[in-house]
């Protein structure tokens, strides 16, 4: 079938090893770690400049052509998903870190440097971005950018959206925008706070102007068991119904221990139902006397083992082992959904309760392992994709931990987004009003719906689009 005009125009611009059409070389891109999706797109673009990334974009705009920008493609939630034939700009390319400024503790990087390149490249000033997905060794910045993302110290220093003082950005019809700058105090509306999480809906971003922190001077681990998962939730509400900020609080049940253990033998206790990790940081003496109240706490909360990093080394396994869960769940199960849920800290162990309610009830086995200082569940549900009918069970499972979720006053998304996978529970959080508001608002900037068309709030009318 002969290229649509858009297209042979776009093959006219940019080198031909650039432009992706063969069905072979589309088939990466036809879905991102959520599997389940599938969708070809016309094309795809590795571009190179950010001139190619505007270009493409005002190209897209004069035929209403559909685009979809992409990072690395390691989002759960169908948020990278091509639209089918529209085109697809790949971002990894641009890939450079354009400035750091340790005085004014900043950087400027391009949409698709990788998250912890970031901190490497500010460690020799003793900076370090502090959002940390767990994906941090492969997601762009591009990609935090557009899902808010979080990570297990985000409890103490908030998402992406506190860390991201400027943007450069192309909208939808090619005009290219500069939202926020370089200082902590913007003037007018919060703009870049508009930007970011809105899943690519609003256009592209260039130029990602980042705020770094100084690296704590000392970090206090421990690892503590539980009999229960519910009483490990219990024990996150006693750390911070005491006063005590961690830098982080992530719970692991069970078969998330199991998991991480096969992968990468972080030395877990293998007999607890859940482990709690904690780590609390900062100036050495500050440290220490919170490290000496939260282990109390945890003392207190009917930990069964109370484990202590010794040194860095420790640290760090004990980190990798919770870093790579979610891939490690892979040696459970061929297939699984990746849920994100928030529920109020003070309903974990009620959530986690009703979840495990859940997973007998379908006969479904969940993995839990999670953000827990921030109420984030991320509840992995195992199924075979070969039996019949179990991805519909998985499915529907994972919406019913969805509907808990809002039940008990939480949300839908913590940090993977609406992307495709949500959409349809968003008027469950929202009521018409609100999402006529967010539909205003995406019009406003892109009349046609073409950025990441059919994300988040699901297709536009036909009559509105034309
Ligand atoms: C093993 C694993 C662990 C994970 N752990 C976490 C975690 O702890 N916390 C967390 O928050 N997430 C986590 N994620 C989810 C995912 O890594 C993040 O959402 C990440 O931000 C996605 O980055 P990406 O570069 O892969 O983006 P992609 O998947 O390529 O894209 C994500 C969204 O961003 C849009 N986008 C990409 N680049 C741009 C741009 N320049 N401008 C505008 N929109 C853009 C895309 O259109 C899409 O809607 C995890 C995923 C995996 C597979």
């Amino acid at each position: 079938m002969p290229h649509p005009a858009w297209l042979q125009e776009l093959a006219r611009r940019v080198p031909r090893e650039r432009l992706l059409t063969h069905p072979a070389a589309l088939a990466p891109y036809e879905s991102d770690a959520l599997t389940g999706f599938r969708a070809r797109p016309a094309a795809v673009l590795l571009a190179d400049t950010k001139a190619e990334v505007v270009e493409a974009v005002r190209l897209c705009h004069r035929h209403g052509v559909p685009f979809v920008a992409r990072g690395s493609g390691t989002s759960l939630s169908g948020g990278s998903l091509p639209v089918p034939e529209g085109l697809v700009i790949a971002l990894n390319r641009l890939n450079r870190i354009l400035r750091i400024d340790p005085d004014e503790r900043l950087a400027v990087v391009e949409p698709g440097v990788i998250n912890l390149q970031v901190s490497h490249a500010a460690a020799r000033f003793g900076l370090y971005y502090a959002p940390d997905p767990s994906s941090q060794p492969v997601c762009t910045i591009g990609g935090n950018v557009a899902f808010n993302s979080g990570g297990a110290h985000c409890l103490k220093y908030g998402m992406t959206a506190n860390h991201v003082l400027g943007l450069e950005a192309v909208l939808a019809d090619g005009e290219v925008v500069q939202l926020g700058g370089e200082s902590l105090e913007a003037v007018g509306p919060d703009l870049v706070g508009l930007f970011v999480g809105s899943e690519g809906l609003f256009g592209i971003a260039l130029e990602v102007t980042l705020r770094l922190l100084p690296r704590p001077e000392a970090y206090r681990t421990l690892l503590a068991s539980y009999v229960s998962l519910a009483a490990a939730g219990e024990a996150v509400a006693r750390i911070v119904a005491a006063g005590i900020l961690p830098g982080a609080i992530e719970i692991m049940d069970r078969l998330a221990i199991e998991a991480a253990e096969a992968a990468v033998g972080a030395g877990y206790p293998t007999d607890a139902a859940a482990i709690l990790i904690v780590e609390v940081e900062g100036e050495a003496p500050e440290t220490d006397a919170e490290f000496a109240r939260l282990h109390a706490v945890v003392q207190a909360s009917g930990a069964t083992e109370i484990r202590v990093a010794r040194d860095a080394e420790e640290r760090a396994r004990i980190w990798k082992g919770r870093k790579e869960t979610f891939s490690a769940v892979g040696r459970l199960s061929t297939d699984y959904i990746t849920g994100d849920g928030v529920v109020p800290r003070t309903r974990l162990a009620e959530a986690l309760a009703e979840i495990e309610r859940l997973s007998a009830r379908y006969g479904l086995r969940v993995a839990n392992v999670f953000h827990a200082g921030d109420g984030n569940l991320h509840p992995l549900v195992l199924y075979d994709g070969r039996r019949p009918g179990e991805l519909e069970r998985a499915e529907a499972l994972a919406g019913e931990i969805l509907e808990l979720c809002i039940r008990l006053g939480g949300s839908i998304t913590g940090e993977h987004g609406v992307g495709m996978e949500k959409r349809d529970f968003l008027p469950r959080m929202f009521g018409p009003d609100d999402l006529a508001l967010m539909r205003r608002l995406r019009r406003a900037m892109d009349p046609r719906e073409l950025a990441n068309r059919g994300k988040v709030l699901g297709e536009p009318v036909p009559a509105l689009v034309g």
